[in-house]
C-alpha cells in the first residue's frame, strides 16, 4: 500500500469509455479529488434516447455528493405526489404510495429524463472540472487490453466524425473503465460474447406523450399498469404536461413497424378515457429488447467494468441507472482511496466482487420480481396475494414509518471507505464513509420504489 505521506500518487490517469451517465458521473467524482480522466464517446453528441426517468434515493445520494442535485431539482417537475399500481382492465388503483411524505427531503427520488441528466453532467464536466476531465466525442472504442511492457491499460479507438476520414489511435492510461453501455466494446474485448443472463420475450415501447386525459381523469405521479397483455408504466415526467408511456408488447418477433401499428390498441387499453389516436400527441418513440445479464467479472487486470457495460436489467422499477450510479460511486471511492494513499490497490478487487455480488443477489432478482408483478400476476387478486403490496398497505397506515421506509439505506448501497487503511482513518485522512449500511433483506421492491 502507498504510504499516506507519499507525495507521488500511485497512478496518474484513468481512461473512461462512454460519456453516458456512468462515465460522466465517474469523471466528476474523480475530478473532485483532482484525478485526471479522459472520457471517450463514440457519438458526436450526448445520448438523447428515451430511457431512464426516475432515480431512487441511493442514486440521489450520489448525485448530491457529486454536486449535481441542485441542478437536477431545478430542471425537474416540482412535485411527484404518488406512485400507484393500477389494473388495466378498469383503471382501478390496487395500492398507492403517498410520496408527499418525502417531498421536503433533499434525498428523495429524482425524476428527470436521462437526456437532461446527461446534459447537466456534461456541463459540470466542462464548466467546473475542465482542468481534470477531457471529454472527446467521435472517439469510438474498438478494443481494450493491457501492455505487458509499460504495465498500462490501452484502448484502440477509431477517431473522426461523420464525413471525416477515420484514423485509429491507441490511448494508454493506468486504468481503463468500461462505461460504454450494454453493447460495451470493453466488455467484448474481455469476454467476447459471454454475458450470462436472459433476454425477455417481448418488445418494450417507450414514448413521450401529451394527452389532456391524464389531468381530466385525475392521474398523477407514476402509474404501474398491471395486465398480461398491456403491462407498463405511465408517469408524469416533465413540464408542460409531458408524460412518459412505456409498455411491453408480449408478442415476440414482429418488425418495429408492426409493433407501432399495434400501439393505438395498447394506448386505448392503458390510458384513461380509452382515447383514439387523434386525442394524444406522441413526441418521440424508442423501441428496445430488454434483458437481465451480468458479466463474469467486473475487473480483469487494469481494466474495470461498471454500470450497463457490466450488467443490465429490465427497466420495470428503475434499477438500471440507479445501480449504475452506485457502481461508479463505489468505484470512485476505491480509486480515490488508492490514489490518496488511504487504501491499497486490492481495494479495486473488492469493488469488483462486492458490486457484482450486489447485482446478482439483489438487483437481478428484484427487477425480475418487479417485471413479473406487472406482467404475470392476476390483476384481480394480486392486491391480496403480493407480499410487497401487503407491506405498502401496512406502511400507508403510518406516515412516519412510510417516510423512514422511503429514505432508508438500501442493501444495494455499499460504503467502500470502510476498507480504507485504519491508520489513515486514525490520522484523520478519511473524510468519513457516506452511509452506514442496512444489509438486511429487503422485500422484492425496496424502499426506492424501484418496481
Ligand atoms: C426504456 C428504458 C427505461 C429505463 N428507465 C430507467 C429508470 O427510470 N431508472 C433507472 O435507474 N434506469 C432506467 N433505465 C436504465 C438506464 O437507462 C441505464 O441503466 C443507464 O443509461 C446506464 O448508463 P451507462 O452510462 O452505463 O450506459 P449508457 O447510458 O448506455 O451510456 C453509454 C455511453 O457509451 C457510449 N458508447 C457505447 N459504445 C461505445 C464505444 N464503443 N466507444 C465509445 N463510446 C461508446 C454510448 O454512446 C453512450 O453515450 C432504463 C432503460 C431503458 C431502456
Amino acid at each position: 500500500m502507498a504510504s499516506a505521506s507519499n507525495t507521488k500518487p500511485p497512478f496518474e490517469k484513468v481512461l473512461i469509455a462512454g460519456a453516458g451517465p456512468s462515465g460522466l458521473l465517474l469523471a466528476i467524482l474523480l475530478a473532485q479529488h483532482h484525478i485526471p480522466t479522459t472520457v471517450l464517446e463514440a457519438w458526436p453528441y450526448l445520448d438523447t434516447r428515451l430511457r431512464a426517468t426516475q432515480y431512487g434515493v441511493p442514486a440521489t445520494r450520489i448525485f448530491r455528493r457529486a454536486g449535481l442535485l441542485p441542478d437536477f431539482r431545478a430542471a425537474s417537475i416540482p412535485k411527484f405526489p404518488s406512485i400507484c399500481w393500477r389494473r388495466v382492465a378498469d383503471g382501478e388503483k390496487l395500492v398507492e404510495i403517498d410520496m408527499s411524505v418525502v417531498e421536503d427531503e433533499e434525498d428523495r427520488m429524482v425524476v428527470l429524463q436521462l437526456g437532461e441528466i446527461i446534459q447537466i453532467m456534461y456541463r459540470h464536466c466542462v464548466e467546473k472540472y475542465g482542468e481534470w476531465i477531457d471529454v472527446r466525442f467521435n472517439h469510438k472504442v474498438l478494443d481494450a487490453g493491457e501492455d505487458e511492457g509499460s504495465g498500462k491499460a490501452w484502448l484502440d479507438v477509431e477517431v473522426g466524425g461523420e464525413g471525416e476520414e477515420k484514423r485509429k489511435e491507441r490511448m494508454e492510461a493506468d486504468y481503463v473503465v468500461g462505461c460504454d453501455g450494454s453493447g460495451s466494446a470493453v466488455r467484448r474485448s474481455l469476454f467476447g460474447r459471454e454475458w450470462p443472463g436472459l433476454t425477455f420475450d417481448c418488445r418494450f415501447i417507450v414514448q413521450n406523450v401529451f394527452y389532456d386525459g391524464f389531468e381530466k381523469y385525475g392521474w398523477e405521479g407514476g402509474n404501474y399498469m398491471v395486465d398480461k397483455e398491456h403491462w407498463g408504466l405511465v408517469a408524469r415526467r416533465g413540464h408542460g404536461g409531458l408524460w412518459r408511456v412505456t409498455y411491453g408488447d408480449p408478442v415476440p418477433g414482429l418488425t418495429d413497424e408492426e409493433y407501432l401499428a399495434r400501439r393505438p390498441s395498447h394506448f386505448k387499453n392503458i390510458l384513461p378515457g380509452a382515447p383514439d389516436e387523434s386525442q394524444y400527441r406522441i413526441e418521440q418513440t424508442n423501441l428496445y429488447n430488454i434483458h437481465n445479464r451480468c458479466v463474469p467479472s467486473f475487473k480483469v487486470g487494469r481494466i474495470l467494468l461498471a454500470a450497463d457495460a457490466a450488467h443490465v436489467c429490465n427497466p420495470m422499477g428503475g434499477y438500471g441507472c440507479m445501480t449504475a450510479c452506485l457502481d461508479v460511486g463505489g468505484l470512485a471511492d476505491c480509486l480515490i482511496g488508492y490514489y490518496e494513499g488511504k487504501a491499497g490497490e486490492e481495494i479495486l478487487e473488492t469493488y469488483a466482487k462486492v458490486r457484482r455480488d450486489i447485482f446478482i443477489k439483489y438487483v437481478d432478482a428484484r427487477s425480475i420480481k418487479n417485471l413479473d408483478r406487472v406482467s404475470k400476476t392476476d390483476p384481480w387478486s394480486v392486491a391480496d396475494t403480493d407480499k410487497f403490496f401487503g407491506i405498502l398497505q401496512e406502511l400507508n397506515k403510518d406516515k412516519a414509518k412510510l417516510k423512514e421506509f422511503l429514505l432508508k439505506v438500501s442493501s444495494i448501497e455499499y460504503d467502500f471507505t470502510q476498507h480504507y487503511d485504519k491508520q489513515a482513518q486514525t490520522n484523520g485522512l478519511v473524510n468519513g464513509g457516506h452511509q452506514s449500511q442496512d444489509q438486511s433483506e429487503d422485500v422484492a421492491a425496496p424502499v426506492q420504489l424501484e418496481v
